[in-house]
This record gives structure tokens, sequence and C-alpha cells, in this order.
């Protein structure tokens, strides 16, 4: 079979809920990925940031396999001898008094929006269906109904409804909105995504952040990280929050939590919010499921032992640096903190961004474009300099068949 041949397949058989780069992957090795004809790519996607650690990192393809031996699945109707282990290991390595494991980004934010609920009624006293929560506009917290009756794009909504209520979106990265918004006695929480990521990797101000979580206690209402794609090393810290010394209320992780060994997702709260929730009250037949519980703590580990919050930091400002050295009318802009970056695209005489993604790829660089005109690049925070010096020699080629 070639790569048409797997293209054509999984469009026979599979739902079209994705249009996908035409590249059909087999291997992956840290930074790189190989095709079924055995081309080599410098991955700048990333899985979405769901491996930082690299593809196949060895230490986290050996936790799980050592525990897929041993005991895979248990469902939290019984105790399991690894879940305390993690439990422990999470909540010290980031400092709170619980975590809620789950699986997917999209159930951890729904766990986060349930517990938020739960303290609103239990704990600030807001009268029962009462409780809202604020977002913001051009958010991603998945795709589940609730998450994308906060979604301000017309693709994630259009012909879902009925949405669910309680929400009230406002513009990101604008203080006067959200002081206006906690005017209402009945918000119990204030969800953000510290970077916005499928939005295109927006930045917010410096001080947004802390000036929204300062708004937020003066208020009691919870502030919620939604730290999915930004958490885990990926801006340079290993939190997007660190950035302004910000302690999220909950704090949502996913993605990279497994390093992309299978589906990891984590909610951490204190115990005033976290134990609100009671038992038969929440929960997960997979999370924090054996197997689940050592890939993460492999997945944590690897991030402090190989210093990839500093490498993300230090490669970030040599990724930017020269992006804005490239001569090309067709980029428009540059943005991003540590390794996730974003390249907005102006289109060239009809050629867009899916255009010089498709030439990126021919040069072995895969990245995807995110609302028609963004590139977002983001490599396994593996990425040596010297490689990320290669990859970005293939980018400028590729920039270059657009002049
Ligand atoms: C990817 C993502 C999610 C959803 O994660 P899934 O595992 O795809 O459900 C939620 N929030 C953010 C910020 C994300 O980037």
């Amino acid at each position: 079979m070639n790569t048409q041949d797997f293209i054509d397949r999984e469009d026979r058989y599979g739902a079209h809920n994705y249009h996908p780069l035409p590249v059909v992957l087999d291997r992956g090795e840290g930074p790189f990925v190989w095709d079924v004809e055995g081309k080599r790519y410098f991955d700048f996607l990333s899985a979405y940031s769901a491996v930082n650690q690299g593809h196949c990192h060895p230490r986290i393809v050996e936790a799980m396999v050592n525990q897929a031996r041993k005991l895979a699945l248990t469902s939290r109707a019984f105790y399991n001898s690894v879940l305390g282990e993690y439990e422990e290991f999470i909540t010290r390595y980031f400092g709170y008094d619980k975590v809620l494991p789950m699986n997917s980004g999209a159930e951890a934010d729904e766990t986060a929006l349930k517990l938020c609920r739960k303290w609103a009624y239990k704990k600030k006293g807001i009268a029962q269906g009462n409780a809202k929560i604020i977002c913001c506009e051009g958010n991603f917290h998945g795709r589940t109904i609730t998450i994308i009756s906060m979604s301000s794009d017309p693709d994630a909504r259009n012909d879902y409804g009925p949405f669910t209520p309680g929400f009230i979106s406002i513009p990101y990265n604008d203080i006067g909105a959200l002081k206006e918004a906690l005017r209402d006695p009945d918000i119990a929480g204030f969800l953000v995504e510290p970077i916005q990521g499928e939005a295109g990797v927006y930045v917010p101000d410096e001080g947004y952040l802390r000036q929204a979580y300062e708004l937020c206690k003066k208020n009691n209402v919870l502030f919620i990280a939604d730290e999915v794609q930004t958490g885990l090393a990926r801006t340079g810290k290993l939190l997007a929050c660190d950035h302004e010394g910000v302690r999220p209320d909950i704090l949502i992780l996913g993605k990279a939590l497994s390093g992309g060994m299978m589906p990891i997702s984590a909610v951490l709260a204190d115990d005033d919010i976290m134990l609100t929730i009671k038992p038969g009250e929440h929960g997960s037949t997979f999370g924090g499921n054996p197997i689940a519980a050592k890939v993460a703590i492999a997945a944590l580990s690897v991030l402090k032992d190989e210093k990839l919050a500093e490498n993300a930091e230090r490669l970030g400002h040599i990724f930017r640096d020269e992006m804005k050295s490239i001569k090309s009318d067709m980029i428009e802009l540059v943005r991003g903190k540590g390794l996730l970056n974003a390249v907005v695209i102006r289109p060239k005489n009809g050629k867009t961004a899916w255009d010089v993604c498709l030439a990126m790829k021919d040069k072995g660089v895969i990245a995807k474009p995110t609302h028609e005109h963004i590139i977002r690049f983001a490599p396994p925070l593996v990425i040596t300099e010297a490689q990320l010096r290669e990859a970005i020699g293939l980018i400028k080629e590729a920039f270059k068949l657009f002049e």
C-alpha cells in the first residue's frame, strides 16, 4: 500500500470529521516521525502538544508496558496499588491537596465545570440552578455539548444545539469586560486558557492573568485555568500561569500528561473545593487506571529530569527570532511563548497557510493550519538546538517557494 491507498481507506471507512495533511505516519522517535514510505519529518504539531516529551519516550513506554503486563484496569469500584502513588506524586508536583483523574481534556474541562458549580452551591451559597461561569471568546475546551456551548466558533457549534446554559462569554484579554461581568453575584468561576491555543496561539497582554486572578479573588469567584495545551513545559514554564505567578483554584491538565501514550487528564484543586464532590457524584471507568497512573508519573518525571521547560524557553526565542528574520510577504506576524508559536499567513496569489504546510511537508517539516491563516509551530520539547536550526532551514526553503 502507498500513501494514497492509506488515505483512501480512511476516507472510505472513517467519519470525515478531520481534514488531515496528506501524510501517513507510521513511526515516531523524539522530535521525528516517519511516513509509510520511509520519509522522515520534523513533527511541529506534537499531536497538539500531547507529545511534549517526544514520540515514544523510552521511559514512558517502559512504564506503560510494565504496568500493562501486571494490571491494566480495575475501575474505581476497588482500590489499586498504583493510583495512590500517582495521586501523591501529582499533587506534590503541582502543589494541590487533591487530584481527580479523568481521560480526555474535554472530560477534565467538564469535571472542572461540575466542580465549580458544586462549589457555587455548597460553599458560595448561590441559589440552585443560578450559577454562571464566565468563559472567553475564541476559547477551545473540547468537543462535548456543554463545552461547545461556550464556543464562539461556528464550525464547533453549528447544528449541535440546544446548548447548555449558564455561561457568560466575554472578550479574551479584556480586564474591563471581566470586571463588568464579575458584578453579577451568581458568577461562580472564570474559565480561561493562559494562551489561547486552538484560536491561533493568542498570547494575552502581560499582567492579564494576574489581574484576572486578583479580580476573581476579590469577588469570591474560582479562577479555573485550562492548561491542557499550554501546561507541562510547553510555554517555557511548567505551567503557563507560572509566567505570572498565578496559582489557579482549579487546574486542568491533559495532553502531555501521558506524553502522548494514551488519554490521561486531571483536575487539581484544594480540599475546600474538591471535597464538595461526594462519592457517586462524578466518575469515569478508565480515569485513574493503573496504566495511566504509571504513565503519568513517568511523563511528569521526564519533564523535570530533562529540563524541558528550560529547553522550550531557550529554543522558543531562537525560533521566533529566526522566523521573524524570514523575508517573505506571506508572513504577517510571529507570536508565541516557549515552543508554542504561530505564524500568521497573508495569502498570496491564492496560496494560503494550507499551501505553506504542504510545501513544508515536502521539505520534511509537518505542521497544520489553525483557522485558515495561522500555522502553529509546536515541536516536541526534546528537540535540540541543532535539530531546531535544521528544521528552521527547511521551513525557510518552503517559504522561498512562494516568492
Ligand atoms: C485539546 C484541548 C482540550 C481538549 O482535549 P481533548 O483531549 O481533545 O478532549 C481542552 N482544552 C484545551 C485548551 C485544548 O487544547
